[in-house]
């Protein structure tokens, strides 16, 4: 296992101080070590490039400039202080490290997962995760075969394959990058990294107006606060509640949306699953034999999910009566 290739563990970490390598240093100008510093520097940048285009490209040309490039792509985000790019960017960490992990032997997995506080046995009746480990690790996956329930548990451990057991440490690795993110960075660091922040946020900007949500032929101006509220968070890639994300799912189904207008709503979320949102938006949607109704305005309320802001809102129960009222009145005004 090489620990350039998991950066974010402690034991890279430890390396990276062991070189005696600065931030201040490298960025210095004139450097002592200008082809090293030029390769950082190109790396850490790739790294938040390939967060905001989807996926951070692998490297192993230079191991060295790939361990140090982890601490600067990190001042990088931090010195853009955008949250959804923060997510992205700690995602995108996870999963270029999970495509490592994969290739790895049992024992390499092992020792990652006791560097990311995962503590599994593996003996020879096969590999398991102590269920309060799994739950830590498994809690935001969706998915029914990820539930405990449906988990052979065995005093209190849950066997898993050794696939498994990567895809959990994918989700730890996740929130070990995601940790203390924003640091605090002093201004005169994030004014040297100038160049490539602006070019990050050229790109960035330029992503987001890719992906903004395109809601085709319904009438998004007749929306109710509530749900136009959830859909600008949406598009932020923040992550709803479940309630709000029931009361979304089933308000634009029962405006007219398909399925697939449904889940591409979803995806700027940076954590984007299409095969578990399309699951859960199919459900919602009926395919199980239900099909359910968006939540009255007292449910919303209850949930927190009523801003409660608008004039029309005090005639309505429901926020389809809202909607059907508005476009009534001509749409948007
Ligand atoms: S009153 Fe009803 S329609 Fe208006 S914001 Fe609240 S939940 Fe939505």
């Amino acid at each position: 296992m090489s620990l350039s290739d998991y950066p974010f563990s402690r034991e890279a970490a430890a390396r990276v101080k062991e070189t005696g390598y600065s931030l201040e240093g490298l960025l210095e100008e004139p450097n002592r070590e200008p082809r090293l510093s030029r390769l950082v520097r190109r790396r850490a940048s790739d790294r938040v490039l390939g967060a905001v285009r989807g996926e951070i490209p692998d490297e192993r040309a230079h191991p060295l400039a790939e361990l140090l490039s982890y601490p600067l792509a990190r001042v990088m985000v931090s010195c853009l202080k955008d949250e959804h790019l923060t997510r992205r960017y700690a995602l995108a960490e996870a999963k270029l490290a999970s495509r490592k992990m994969v290739r790895e032997d049992l024992s390499d997995l092992l020792l990652l997962a006791r560097d990311l506080e995962v503590f599994p046995q593996s003996d020879q009746d096969g590999l398991r995760v102590h269920f309060s480990d799994y739950l830590k690790a498994a809690s935001r996956m969706r998915s029914p075969g990820w539930k405990l329930v449906n988990r052979s548990l065995d005093a209190g451990w849950v066997a898993v394959t050794s696939h498994e057991l990567a895809r959990l440490l994918e989700e730890r690795a996740r929130e070990r990058v995601g940790q203390s993110l924003p640091l605090p960075v002093p201004e005169d660091i994030c004014e040297k990294l100038r160049a490539d922040l602006e070019r990050i946020e050229e790109e960035l900007s330029a992503k987001r107006a890719e992906e903004r949500v395109d809601l085709g032929e319904v009438t998004e101006d007749a929306f109710p606060p509530c749900i136009r509220g959830m859909l600008d968070q949406v598009s932020k890639g923040t992550n709803l509640a479940h309630t709000a994300r029931f009361a979304l799912t089933t308000f634009l189904l029962a405006v007219g949306m398909d399925v697939d207008e449904v889940v591409s709503v979803f995806n700027t979320s940076p954590d984007f699953d299409e095969e578990r949102t399309r699951y859960q938006v199919e459900h919602i949607a009926g395919k199980g034999g239900t099909s359910y109704r968006p939540p009255s305005c007292a449910t919303m309320a209850t949930y927190g999910n009523c801003p409660g802001e608008d004039r029309l809102c005090r005639w309505v129960n429901h926020p389809l009566s809202y909607y059907e009222r508005k476009l009534k009145r001509g749409g948007g005004g």
